[in-house]
């Protein structure tokens, strides 16, 4: 086991395919080692986040029950030091600039280019 050992991921998304797709972009060599836990809307992220304390979450904007920037916001009131990732099909500037306000570490716009996915994945855990 080498230094990824201790990597988890909590990746929500109501969409079982958008998931996997996340999942699949993140480079083998972290996602060997690494733990990867999913959910599909804000409240079981909230739910998964208390129990995993995950080092990064991926978290999608429009899902049933509760919403990713519900989600958000509820996750930074837990831990300030939370990394969230905001993945939206929503490409508006104004909800661009709205979750990074509220902390998340970063916005990535469906569909999700591989490239800046790994990029910014690997400015925020290593
Ligand atoms: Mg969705």
């Amino acid at each position: 086991m080498g230094k990824f050992s201790e990597i988890v991921f909590l990746v929500i998304d109501d969409s079982k395919i958008s998931r996997k797709w996340l999942i699949e972009m993140i480079p083998p060599k972290i996602l060997e080692h690494a733990t990867i836990i999913e959910g599909t809307n804000g409240q079981e992220a909230i739910d998964l986040y208390k129990e995993h304390q995950p080092d990064l979450v991926f978290m999608d904007i429009t899902m049933p029950i509760m919403n990713g920037i519900e989600a958000l916001q509820a996750i930074k009131a837990l831990n300030n030091d939370a990394m969230i990732i905001m993945i939206s099909a929503d490409r508006q500037k104004s909800t661009q600039e709205r979750v990074l306000t509220l902390g998340a570490s970063a916005v990535l716009a469906k569909p999700v280019n591989a490239d800046e996915f790994r990029a910014t994945l690997l400015k925020l855990v290593f």
